[in-house]
């Protein structure tokens, strides 16, 4: 079973998912910058949810939001998009990297009481909404792990094997990727419970192929962020994973955000964002990358794996 904002869905019903969308997302102190954009509640929640019933068309029925508790997670906000646009929406509780999170809570507390807390909410719901996360989130730095982190990483495998949802990270230029996996299996979970994000971060097959190697999945889950890399590249490596027999191993997703609270870090307004990234929508994939694999020589039966099956093994602890 799939623990989503709406209740509880038998993994068989997933249908096709994608692995990493956000509903909303607010940087820490998003509120500060008075320059930006005004939050309007039902104007932004009329717009995501038009954003969100787009994906019917193409078969689209899951979405996980893996929004950490603090960049801004508003599960209500996203139980209600769930509700209005019909598709499914899982949540996620853990802690952002120390760079970019709210680190000062959790730097006072310890393992045993994050996990404590995480558990809380997967058990019981988030503060009052009985709204449960269906994954873990966890999330590393650039080039190292740091002290706060590994304690984050630490608590959410433990989380996970007590409650048996499983992990979803965040990287930074596909790094610490095999740091995850150490800590996770280390804590006794198997290496296909950490889905390693933003592995398509660079040009760079062989770190891809060692995390599908080690068993964990391996997130190709940017496709429209072609700043950092460009789709192109995303592409060619999906296509020469799948070529060595790892199609289990590759989940597919955009990381776009349909709705900003205040600005977007380094960039400036969510309506320059368009400007930068046009293709950055939740249906990039269908309208151009799924098209465009195809004619590479990927097979629609491999993508239709990739979407469908992957996320439905991942969610069910299957290897
Ligand atoms: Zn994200």
């Amino acid at each position: 079973m799939v623990q989503t904002v709406l209740g509880k869905r038998d993994t068989e019903k997933l249908g096709r998912t994608l692995i990493h969308e956000h509903v909303l997302i607010g940087y820490p102190g998003w509120f500060m910058d008075n320059r930006m954009p005004r939050f309007v509640r039902d104007e932004a929640l009329a717009r995501v949810v038009d954003a969100f019933q787009q994906l019917h068309a193409y078969g689209v029925r899951t979405v996980v939001d893996p929004c950490p508790m603090d960049l801004g997670r508003d599960v209500t906000f996203i139980a209600e998009v769930s509700q209005r646009s019909g598709i499914d929406l899982v949540c996620a509780v853990g802690g952002y990297f120390e760079a970019q999170g709210i680190a000062f809570t959790f730097s006072h507390l310890d393992v045993e009481a994050i996990t404590e807390i995480y558990v809380r909410e997967i058990e019981d719901g988030v503060g009052g909404s009985g709204i449960r996360p269906g994954l873990v989130k966890v999330a590393t730095g650039d080039g190292h792990v740091s002290a706060y982190e590994r304690k984050l990483l630490t608590a959410g495998a433990r989380a996970a094997k007590i409650t048996g949802v499983p992990i979803l990270s965040h990287t930074e230029n596909c790094t610490c990727g095999h740091e995850q996996i150490d800590i996770v299996t280390s804590e006794g979970l198997a290496a296909h419970r950490l889905l390693v994000g933003h592995s398509c971060g660079r040009d760079d097959h062989a770190y891809q192929r060692a995390l599908a190697e080690r068993g964990a999945y391996v997130g190709f889950d940017r496709f429209g962020i072609e700043v950092f890399n460009s789709d192109e590249n995303r592409m060619r490596n999906l296509k020469k994973l799948v070529d060595a027999g790892f199609r289990d191993r590759v989940m597919v997703s955009h990381d776009t955000v349909n709705c900003w609270l205040g600005g977007v870090p380094g960039v400036g307004s969510p309506e320059q964002v368009k400007h930068i990234l046009p293709n950055w929508t939740m249906t990039h994939l269908f309208e151009r990358i799924f098209p465009a694999l195809r004619e590479m020589g990927v097979a629609t039966q491999d993508l239709d794996h990739i979407i469908s099956d992957n996320p439905r093994r991942y969610f069910a602890g299957l290897a």
